[in-house]
């Protein structure tokens, strides 16, 4: 007996057992089903959100909520690496109106400490940065790494978040030098990491840093 019938896949947001066809996104049995993905508010790629010194704008594909949080911090501890996949097709339609990313070098990913790599198995952002690198006929670079491992954002009061982000990433600079950059990352919260990340890619030569995020917390 099979416990299961294959027409059904577990929607990974608000854990139901439906039938295919009332999901949005699927993948080896998980999803994201149609009800929960009408709350995710898209935004419009030729709204771009304001930068920061370093990073001339910032692409969001969605607006951050209640929602959105819960399926990326499930994505994070869920230990399936396939799940990038479905991020990926969610941002499918934003990153198709958005031809300009094809114009640039090199896609990168806010890097994991190893410490948190290694207890982690993998890096989310990293995987999905992967997928839209293929999408987009531009390679993916390893090119910045993290020396310290800082403490949770969000844990911090906003005057301890920048000293928290200060001198943690390394760039590799014959990787970077002259080159125009996505940094991408899952969700924009406090633009302080991704700014911090994106000096020291500048400070290395980059010659253009753009940061491209699945969720923003920022309202356009
Ligand atoms: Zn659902």
């Amino acid at each position: 007996m099979k416990l299961f019938d294959n027409n059904t896949t577990v929607c990974m947001c608000c854990d139901a057992r439906l039938s295919n066809s009332l999901m949005h996104v699927k993948i080896d049995g998980i999803g994201i089903c149609k009800r929960c993905f009408s709350k995710f508010h898209p935004n419009t790629p030729n709204m771009p959100f304001e930068g920061t010194e370093s990073i001339n704008y910032i692409l969001s594909s969605f607006r951050y909520n209640d929602t959105i949080k819960k399926t990326i911090h499930r994505y994070k501890f869920y230990g399936n690496r396939k799940i990038s996949e479905l991020f990926f097709n969610l941002m499918k339609d934003y990153i198709s109106k958005a031809p300009i990313l094809k114009s640039f070098d090199i896609i990168t990913a806010m890097p994991l400490h190893k410490k948190r790599l290694f207890n982690r198995g993998y890096n989310q952002a990293e995987l999905i940065a992967i997928n839209l690198s293929e999408f987009l006929d531009i390679p993916f670079s390893s090119c910045v790494y993290r020396s310290k491992n800082t403490l949770v954002q969000s844990t911090l009061k906003a005057s301890e978040r920048h000293k928290n982000t200060k001198n943690v990433f390394v760039a590799d600079k014959e990787k970077v030098s002259g080159k125009r950059i996505i940094l991408f990352d899952d969700v924009c919260t406090t633009r302080s990491t991704l700014d911090s990340c994106a000096k020291e890619l500048k400070h290395r030569g980059a010659k253009e840093v753009i940061a491209l995020t699945l969720a923003n917390v920022y309202n356009l």
